[in-house]
């Protein structure tokens, strides 16, 4: 296996699983294991079946489709495109939804199968991406348990990731009040009450998350330990389960600023070098193509990211105080927008170890 190699820790990740299944049981939250942001790697999907989560949740079908196999049920985190309702009820156990002619597809596509296709039903509480909106509730509930071959599993909400809405004691509230006017309307019984993403994790860890709300779709909880809202770190967690490591391919001491008439760089940008002489400059093979890099940090604090082009990132050395050799392999701690160009690239080797 060769570098760029975004290198995931299987015992600290099987730690975080757990843990957080067992924060979200205190308060009667089932988790389900968001994995979409490290692309789709069996191995990952697999630490998290072994240390106990029971649903997995991605964004991409072609995702679920490639652990069909693995015996979790499956979430598809994203709304269905119509082209995709075929296949989302051969690969698919739960649906996220919003859209009546979808529903109706998937219910279409249900029959031709024999299968009854579990959904939940979004409703926006005023982040702004996807959901129905509250008036339409009625309407919706009306028309699907009207539907053969779906099954209205439960409701949930998403919030922060567009509008940055934080979730509160009104929204949360306002989606367990909406729950349970649907059962007591409608005489139905509603499984799931899915009250957001990692966003949420503050009121579970505070203690005020609103009784009712059942299910959390956690990704970034999991896998940095952190949660989205806040930036704060939940405690007794592991904060470095995923790593990227790059190889060293030029060491020179050269100019700390370029020398000669200046344009713009490769970027159409034109940027500033402060000059401080002579420092020791190092490349790794790793540039915008696999990652951003302003969201890698190096694991030694010694050594600074000076910048980088498609394929190279360019590293102050100067005042290591370890040994950097060409052929090295360095160690960067990375953010969430840091794994999911990792994950997704074909470039960059995975390993979980
Ligand atoms: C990505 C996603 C999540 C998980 O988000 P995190 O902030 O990583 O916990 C939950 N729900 C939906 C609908 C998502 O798309």
């Amino acid at each position: 296996m060769g570098y760029p190699k975004l290198v995931i820790d299987k015992e600290k990740l099987g730690h975080n699983v757990r843990e957080m299944i067992s924060i979200c049981k205190k308060r009667g939250i089932e988790v389900c294991g968001v994995t979409k942001v490290y692309g789709g790697i069996l191995e990952v999907e697999e630490v998290y079946i072994e240390n106990g989560i029971k649903t997995i949740g991605h964004a991409r079908l072609e995702n679920l489709k490639a652990m069909e196999h693995l015996d979790v049920k499956k979430l598809l985190l994203r709304l269905p495109m119509l082209s995709e309702c075929e296949d989302l009820v051969k690969y698919v156990d739960i649906a996220l939804v919003s859209e009546i002619e979808i529903i109706r597809k998937i219910s279409e596509e249900g029959k031709k199968i024999n299968k009854k296709q579990d959904i939940i039903l979004m409703i926006d509480l005023g982040d702004l991406r996807e959901g129905i909106i509250k008036e339409e509730v009625n309407f919706y509930v009306e028309e699907i348990i009207k539907l053969e071959n779906v099954n209205l599993k439960g409701i949930g909400v998403n919030l922060t990731c567009f509008g940055g809405v934080i979730p509160t004691n009104e929204n949360l509230g306002e989606l367990v009040e909406i729950g349970k006017r649907i059962e007591k309307e409608f005489e139905i019984k509603l499984d799931i009450i899915s009250g957001g993403n990692s966003s949420t994790l503050y009121k579970v860890l505070d203690g005020t998350v609103p009784e009712g709300i059942n299910h959390l779709r956690v990704g970034e909880g999991i896998i940095f330990g952190t949660e989205a809202g806040y930036q704060e770190k939940i405690p007794n967690m592991n904060y470095d389960v995923p790593h990227l490591e790059l190889e060293v391919i030029e060491l020179k001491e050269k100019n700390s600023a370029p020398t000669g008439e200046i344009g713009v760089n490769a970027f159409g940008k034109k940027v500033e070098f402060e000059n401080i002489g002579k420092i020791i400059r190092c490349i790794v093979a790793c540039g915008k193509q696999d990652v951003e890099y302003k969201d890698i940090t190096p694991k030694n604090d010694k050594i600074k990211i000076i910048g980088g082009s498609s394929d190279h990132t360019i590293i102050d050395v100067t005042k290591s105080d370890k040994n950097i050799e060409h052929g090295d392999i360095l160690n960067f701690g990375i953010s969430y927008t840091a794994l999911l160009a990792l994950g997704t690239s074909k470039y960059v080797y995975k390993e979980v170890r």
